[in-house]
């Protein structure tokens, strides 16, 4: 089958791909420009010839952004979202708006130009579900995380990583009110990730350019920590190669239908990391 991944030149897609081309799918990337186009055509032709293509979608947050891309194909991985903790020079919407409407607009041209799409597999993360609880507190796929929302309400553009945790929640809100309220010819699946580490695939040419999940791994080897914070909980965390195998498992067992995946390898402090 055809698989449509967004934002193919993603750390995390790149591997999405892999895990497609290796289960014998045929992939088709979103990507914003030719070049990173090519970077991957040239990774993946030598294992999988001829098996991915790409086509270039600027702009996930433009309407009918996806009409052309969605064509002819049998499900979809929804990856490309913006993922940075920006500072206050940028207001909450300069995530949401992307994020939001990049998943609305995905759907909707599914909806009416991908009548061959019969899943849909939103990359969402633990940030949709992440509240502040006192004490210790085991998440389920029921957990939402509203508190980030007020929080980007309320505190602008000062409203730190709540800003992106807001643009995650809002995007999965969207996805499944979608779903319930459109009744498309699709199911959907969300992927719930803590942080993502692991090898890099995609094109890196400056550590300044690395994505997000890996720069903040990158910052523990590039500055000492301060030796009280090294076994200080540093989030869960699960390995790249491992949740592109939970999007493929997501896209291909019936049974996943409707459910949020929240996945994890486990805790780790900074000295794991060290280590
Ligand atoms: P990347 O920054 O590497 O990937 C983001 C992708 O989205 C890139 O391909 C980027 O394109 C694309 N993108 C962003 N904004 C736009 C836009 N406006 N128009 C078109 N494309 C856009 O980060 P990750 O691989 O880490 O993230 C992938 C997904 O995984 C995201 O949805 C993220 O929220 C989620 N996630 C990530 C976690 C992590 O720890 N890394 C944890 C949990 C969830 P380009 O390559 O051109 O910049």
């Amino acid at each position: 089958s055809l698989i449509l991944v967004t934002g193919a030149s993603g750390f995390l897609a790149v591997h999405v791909v892999k895990s497609l081309l290796r289960r014998g799918h045929r992939v088709r990337g979103t990507v914003r420009s030719a070049p990173k186009g090519e970077y991957l055509r040239d990774l993946f032709d030598p294992e999988f010839p001829g098996k991915f293509e790409y086509v270039i979608v600027k702009d996930i947050a433009q309407a009918r952004a996806f009409d052309d891309a969605v064509k002819d194909v049998d499900g979809i991985a929804h990856t490309a979202s913006p993922v940075v903790f920006s500072g206050p020079e940028d207001p909450p919407e300069s995530l949401i708006k992307p994020a939001v409407a990049g998943t609305v607009g995905l759907l909707n041209s599914a909806q009416k130009f991908g009548s061959n799409v019969q899943r849909v597999v939103l990359t969402s993360s633990y940030a949709a579900l992440l509240e502040p609880h006192d004490g210790p507190y085991e998440y389920s796929e029921n957990d939402w995380n509203e508190y980030s929302i007020a929080e980007a309400y309320k505190a602008g553009p000062h409203a730190g990583v709540h800003k992106y945790r807001a643009s995650k929640s809002l995007a999965e809100r969207s996805f499944w009110n979608f779903i319930s309220e459109q009744k498309p010819q699709f199911d959907g699946v969300s992927a719930n990730p803590p942080f993502i580490y692991g090898p890099l695939l995609h094109e890196i040419s400056s550590i300044d350019q690395l994505n997000l999940s890996t720069k903040l791994l990158w910052d523990k080897f590039a500055h000492e920590l301060p030796e009280g914070e090294l076994t200080a909980y540093a989030g869960n965390f699960i390995d790249v190669r491992d949740a592109a195998e939970v999007h493929a498992d997501a896209l291909e067992k019936a049974e996943a239908a409707g459910h949020r995946l929240v996945v994890s390898a486990g805790s780790v402090c900074h000295q794991d990391f060290c280590e």
